[in-house]
């Protein structure tokens, strides 16, 4: 059994052939599909998606940090209203920090960072955490949290076995590995065979980082089975993780 634990099929990417795709999913052994939510304008499509794939696709409910900016707040209260009358979520995300398209939201993406992971305490769901170049703010961030029953995915996980150490601190998170680990000047291979294989899961974040032999196409769900041993990839070189076949 295949799980994609973050996958966005809801974009417009989507729309012309979104049947085939979940098809294919299937085909390729995939059994469930979680979707991080973006921002305001995305959570109509994201639920209709899983409406129409019922007990296949999952929502989640979450403000993405590259959404952030000055009316963060307004956008963080959708979330809430989401959050406090509706079951359907299956966690917080995609939340986090993002410094490398711009840093003049820093102070807000942090806000906004801490304030879903109150709420996901409050509500009693894991968190999606997309971190790009802020590997120490997010540390920070979520250090207070370490001994909290605080669980979720720290997403597209692509750091050293150092970083990978430091996030394993947190015990109830897990490393999300995509298509990264399939590109051919990746070292995450090497890196996650200091990882326990109880602590990685498996990811696309479609419709990005497609893997090899895809690489720069559009990405889709079915895709998860080439991070895998029988879907080959750049793994063949590396036998610790091949020996590690499906992760999910
Ligand atoms: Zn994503």
């Amino acid at each position: 059994m295949l799980i994609d634990t973050h996958s966005h099929l809801f974009v417009e990417e989507f729309i012309e052939d979104l049947p085939q795709v979940m098809e294919r999913a299937r085909k390729a052994g995939v059994s469930y599909i979680f979707m991080p939510n973006i921002d305001s304008t995305t959570i109509d499509a994201m639920l209709s998606v899983c409406r129409d794939y019922p007990g296949f696709c999952y929502p989640m409910i979450g403000l993405h940090p590259t959404s952030v900016n000055e009316s963060y707040e307004q956008e963080l209260a959708v979330v809430h209203k989401y959050l406090s009358t509706s079951n359907e979520f299956v966690a917080i995300g995609e939340i986090g920090l993002d410094l490398y398209w711009d840093k003049t939201f820093l102070k807000e993406q942090i806000l906004a960072f801490e304030k879903q992971i109150e709420w996901a305490l409050e509500y009693d769901l894991p968190i999606v955490i997309h971190s790009r170049e802020a590997f120490e703010y997010i540390y920070k961030v979520m250090e207070p949290y370490k001994k909290t029953p605080l669980t979720g995915i720290f997403h597209s996980f692509t750091g050293t076995s150092e970083e990978a150490a430091k996030l394993l601190e947190f015990e109830g998170f897990m490393l999300g590995i995509n298509g990264v680990v399939t590109f051919k000047k990746s070292t995450l291979p090497e890196t996650l065979t200091t990882v326990p294989l109880e602590r990685i899961v498996l990811e696309t974040d479609s419709p990005y980082l497609a893997p090899v032999p895809n690489r720069g196409k559009r990405n889709e769900s079915a895709n998860v089975k080439e991070h895998t041993y029988e879907g080959g990839g750049d793994l063949s070189d590396n036998s610790r993780a091949r020996s590690r076949g499906h992760f999910c």
